[in-house]
């Protein structure tokens, strides 16, 4: 585990490609270090490949491990992607949370999974569940339940 240090920035967001850093020796580097305001922060940097060669580098959301090519901090000094900050911050209202939360429940429940969105240990396929159907659930699992994991962390409670 690298970690590759950056300019001091006052800038309220950190965009990857307007970084100072020399990107050729980049991929060695599972992490950015940098200050503000004499605070230390630190940000997980993926990467994909591209089709004609070379890579193409990342900012990692510590929320919702989206890859992303800008992170915003927040007054409180978190890090986080404008779809968690939306999420948290601007359109979400009472019934979009109600409609989030409802939807991983009824996925879970078809799962024969506890429906509470904090029992994440039981993973399992119903014995009586085909497999095609248990894939089908748990990618529709992930979907829903991502913006909810993502409020959940924000709020602390993961
Ligand atoms: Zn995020």
């Amino acid at each position: 585990m690298k970690r590759l240090r950056v300019l001091d920035t006052r800038l309220p967001s950190i965009d990857i490609r307007y970084l100072n850093v020399n990107f050729s020796g980049f991929g060695v580097y599972d992490f950015l270090t940098f200050k503000r305001d004499g605070k230390d922060f630190q940000i997980g940097i993926a990467r994909t490949a591209l089709n004609y060669g070379g890579f193409r580098y990342w900012l990692q959301c510590d929320y919702c491990a989206r890859r992303v090519v800008e992170l915003f901090i927040t007054q409180k000094s978190q890090i986080a992607c404008r779809h968690c900050i939306r999420a948290t911050y601007e359109s979400v209202n009472e019934s979009t949370l109600h409609r989030q939360n409802r939807a991983v429940r009824t996925v879970r429940a078809r799962l024969g999974w506890e429906v509470d969105c904090l029992s994440y240990h039981i993973m399992q396929r119903p014995k009586s569940m085909h497999s095609t159907t248990f894939n089908r659930l748990l990618t529709r699992h992930i979907d829903k339940s991502a913006p909810v994991i993502a409020r959940l962390k924000w709020a602390g409670w993961l």
